[in-house]
């Protein structure tokens, strides 16, 4: 598998593309599909880590163009589809997703056959809410179980950054927050982040340097 990434607009929000083999996923769709390297790769799926309108906004273009579904946590979908609460219509762009978006919920696990993949390269995707940034964040566990090392790989959205945690006054809570990243800190240390906007890092490196994966912060829920 490969990872190619595609900071897009004036907030750079990520489109990341998950190559395996002739096949991909995308995970959060803000970027013009033409601007895309699919050549030759096709598209099976386009999972939204939230709603934020810069997360979104090339949702149906790319479902159309690639003819894949897209899927959603479940109480995130009211938002992808209401340009008020996605946040769209603040910067005069009001957009608001058309296209059917499948549920998701905490814990479902994907697999190939899911995406009508084929099994090449086999792995698991499990959905994680963590909600904090908004209520229907997940971050998506993508688990190559057959490559021992570095085969688990975490798309976070806006809940984690490098260093940073996401904004939680946007919609969000803090205190679920707090529970979001302490899920999060009990993956391995080897698990690499995507986040959602700036530079890759790991669950190890986050609890090294970020001080919100730290006892300290969500101690009073663990
Ligand atoms: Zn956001």
């Amino acid at each position: 598998m490969e990872v190619r990434f595609y900071p897009f607009g004036p907030l750079q929000a990520i489109l990341y593309l998950v190559v395996i083999g002739k096949e991909a996923i995308i995970i959060d769709p803000c970027v013009p599909v033409e601007l895309l390297d699919l050549d030759g790769l096709d598209v099976k799926g386009i999972i939204c880590t939230h709603a934020h309108y810069d997360h979104i906004i090339e949702a149906d273009n790319i479902s159309r163009k690639t003819k894949s579904v897209l899927l959603a946590y479940t109480d995130e979908i009211p938002l992808m589809k209401d340009s008020i609460r996605n946040g769209s219509a603040r910067m005069f762009l009001p957009y608001s997703v058309e296209s059917p978006v499948l549920p998701l919920k905490d814990g479902d696990i994907l697999t190939p056959r899911d995406f009508m993949m084929s099994d090449t390269e086999p792995f698991t995707i499990k959905v994680i809410h963590t909600p904090g940034h908004t209520y229907g964040s997940i971050s998506v566990l993508f688990d190559f179980f057959e490559k021992k090392k570095n085969g688990k790989h975490l798309f976070t959205g806006d809940t984690v950054f490098a260093d940073m945690i996401g904004r939680t006054d946007l919609g969000g809570d803090m205190n679920q927050m707090k529970q979001s990243i302490a899920k999060i800190a009990m993956l391995e240390d080897d698990v690499i982040i995507y986040p959602g906007h700036g530079e890759m890092t790991t669950v190890g490196a986050e609890k090294r340097h970020n001080q919100f994966f730290t006892a300290a912060f969500y101690n009073d829920i663990i």
